[in-house]
């Protein structure tokens, strides 16, 4: 591992090399070069699929697929390589354990708690396995930052409480439950906690054993991989006893007319060919990452975060939704609707995302409409705090006419 040097850790992302101003990391993350020339050489040097053919190249593809999983097992500290199952992103993974693991063993009048700080990723799902089985959605509310409120999950659990969903850090604010206590409370109840990790992913990588998670759900796309990948972390015997999701080839044993034997896990719940060319992205990824000083690139991240709020605070009617130490600043500005802003800031080639960052019951909650989002990721700079700063006064400008 090298130092943090942002300059240096800037100039491997080829999207900033026209001196882009991108801020909505907490959508998307930029790919650095790593990323971008293993996925290339990928599909121009290495022609084979995965677990299926005998061949060379399938072989050698294959072991590299597989140590893949390894190194998000390693990331995650999970036990085996065997608790990380490949999908699509946080969505389907929550999906996988709504419709897998939750909707064979949910009853009638059964409870899922899902707190009121989630990305819709981690709602609907939960929403629609309620309406299939006649069970309830909870609501765990959100305190006067928009985190939900641990303080109150004890009163919700019960003996109907089947599954407790909850988020690391919010897309919004950056606010970070404390999910040690929401677990321990979970389990003392027999209540099998999923945790949200698309964006707790990047800035503060969990060890799924030490905090006892039950599932842990991400996107690689977060985390400067791909998009279309993403891993489902489950304790062995939760994934032992989950349902296949989705059937196809590889992910069973034998097959007749009459039904089919499962694979072992995790490739029974990997039906069809797989995206061979996420996980070597991501695999890709996370190998570059372990060059990277992440504990210095975070805080240089935070305190650029700092800046543009200290900068932007300095404008009337401004309001920050900001966690304290979050790279993610939620803002509006008192009298300005956030997409009138928004255009003006795209007109001016400023990437910041505006709206309801698909976590609409947290607006609710916080009383708002949407927000303006400009999320910071260690290859931003001061210039481009600078520029943020400016382009929303010039748009306020245009907009006072
Ligand atoms: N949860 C959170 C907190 C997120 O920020 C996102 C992505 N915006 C998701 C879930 C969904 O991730 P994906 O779209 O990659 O499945």
């Amino acid at each position: 591992m090298t130092d943090f040097n942002p300059r240096d850790f800037r100039q491997q992302f080829p999207a900033l090399s026209q001196g882009q101003c991108y801020l909505d990391s907490a959508a998307t993350a930029l790919k650095p070069q790593a990323v971008i020339e293993a996925t290339l050489n990928f599909y121009s040097q290495e022609g084979a699929t995965v677990h299926r053919s005998q061949h060379h190249a399938a072989q050698t593809l294959t072991a590299h697929y597989e140590r893949a999983r390894m190194l998000v097992a390693q990331w995650i500290n999970a036990p085996r390589p065997e608790n990380i199952v490949w999908t699509r992103g946080t969505t389907e993974s929550v999906n996988m354990v709504a419709q897998g693991w939750l909707r064979p063993r949910l009853q009638p009048g059964d409870e899922i708690i899902v707190s009121q700080a989630e990305h819709h990723a981690n709602l609907i799902p939960w929403l629609m396995v309620a309406e299939q089985c006649q069970a309830q959605v909870i609501t765990l509310p959100v305190d006067e930052h928009g985190i939900a409120d641990i303080t109150a999950l004890s009163a919700l659990l019960n003996n109907k409480s089947r599954l407790l969903a909850l988020t690391q850090m919010s897309n919004v604010t950056g606010g970070m439950p404390d999910i040690a206590r929401a677990i321990a409370l979970a389990h003392a109840n027999g209540t099998v906690v999923l945790i949200d990790g698309a964006q707790g992913v990047v800035h503060c990588p969990p060890d799924v054993q030490q905090l006892d998670i039950d599932f842990y759900a991400f996107s690689g796309h977060k985390l400067y991989g791909p998009t279309g990948i993403g891993v489902l972390y489950g304790k062995t015997e939760l994934l032992e006893n989950m349902a296949p999701w989705q059937g196809g080839g590889k992910m069973l044993t034998q097959a007749s007319m009459t039904g089919f034997t499962p694979q072992a896990v995790p490739h029974r719940f990997e039906a069809g060919t797989p995206n061979i060319a996420g996980v070597i992205g991501m695999s890709a990824a996370l190998k570059w990452l372990t060059t990277v000083d992440l504990h210095a690139a975070e805080k240089y991240t935070q305190n650029l975060a700092n800046l543009a709020e200290e900068q932007l605070k300095q404008i009337d009617g401004f309001r920050s939704f900001r966690c304290q130490n979050s790279s993610v600043l939620a803002f509006d500005i008192a009298g300005v609707h956030h997409s009138d802003l928004v255009a003006l800031l795209a007109e001016q080639a400023i990437a910041v995302r505006a709206g309801q960052h698909c976590a609409q019951p947290l607006m609710d909650a916080l009383g708002i409409s949407g927000t303006l989002r400009a999320s910071f990721a260690p290859y931003n700079n001061e210039q481009d705090v600078m520029r943020l700063v400016s382009a929303v006064e010039y748009a306020l400008d245009l907009l006072a006419g």
